[in-house]
């Protein structure tokens, strides 16, 4: 979609949650994005999606700022996570996120991984956060398994375990890179209908992923990537049912 005049920015539009301007990203010589303007805003799901290498994870890890971009700006609801004086930490518990690679922490418990950050970053006492987490355990289909250990539960149980933790900070939105690439196929419905779940009720959702039909089914727009750039971004019908760039074309026929 182009844009024929330079937008406002910041909106001060509160349903803009995420707005992207001009973000470029280099590693070294590498430049991985090459200029990303776009808006994801409140309730919406947007699957971002193009082959191996053309940075998605990276575009994902600048809007909370695990990396930091070389150049461009973002806000959250409005508020620049790349300004130099931005509170950075406050910002970050607008959004949570999950990984390929669940990254709980094997020592804690399911119930444990969703209280920490409850208990250590936001002070909340340690009845309070039990409950929330319990609650967000019971909403991915968990509430029997708190007292579980990573290594004792499926990758499809871990992920839901760490969605589950996201939401126990009660984020305005929540960011996912390719949360069900590492599970056995077997396990990646489960994952899904929790996304699915999260997406009915109203979540905006960034979602970098290679599942078609979810991205068909549950996204209100679809991003499509490539060399660092967003090729042919809107409504899933059109990307996917019907693409009109070439590239686009080509990455479908050999995902679908
Ligand atoms: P995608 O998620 O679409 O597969 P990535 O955003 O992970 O793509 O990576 C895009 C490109 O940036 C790749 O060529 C990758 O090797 C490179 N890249 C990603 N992270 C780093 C890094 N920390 N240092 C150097 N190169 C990186
Ligand atoms: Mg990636």
């Amino acid at each position: 979609m182009t844009t024929t005049s330079a937008p406002r920015i910041p909106t001060g539009n509160r349903d803009d949650e995420i707005q992207i301007y001009d973000l470029h990203k280099s590693f070294g010589q590498l430049e991985v994005l090459k200029g990303i303007t776009t808006t994801i805003h409140r309730g919406e799901v947007v699957c971002v999606i193009g082959p191996s290498g053309s940075g998605k994870s990276t575009l994902l890890r600048c809007v909370n700022l695990l990396e930091q971009p070389t150049s461009g700006r973002i806000f959250i609801i409005n508020e620049e996570i790349t300004d130099p004086d931005a509170d950075i930490d406050r910002l970050r518990t607008k959004m949570g996120m999950v990984f390929q690679s669940f990254n709980l922490f094997p020592h804690l418990t399911a119930l444990q991984n969703c209280t920490t950050a409850l208990t250590n970053v936001l002070k909340k006492p340690k009845a309070d956060a039990e409950k929330i987490a319990m609650a967000n355990l019971t909403k991915v289909g968990l509430g029997e398994r708190g007292g579980s250990y990573p290594g004792q539960m499926s990758g499809g149980q871990q992920q839901r375990v760490a969605i589950a933790r996201a939401l126990s900070m009660d984020p305005e939105l929540m960011l996912f890179d390719e949360p069900t690439s590492a599970l056995d196929p077997e396990l990646v419905g489960d994952v899904l209908a929790v996304m699915r779940d999260l997406a009915a009720e109203g979540m905006t959702m960034m979602v970098v992923t290679h599942e078609m039909a979810f991205a068909r089914e549950v996204a209100d727009r679809v991003i499509f990537m490539d060399g660092g750039v967003i090729v042919e971004e809107g409504h899933p019908k059109d990307v996917i049912g019907n693409p009109q760039h070439p590239r686009t074309r080509e990455f479908l026929r050999r995902v679908l």
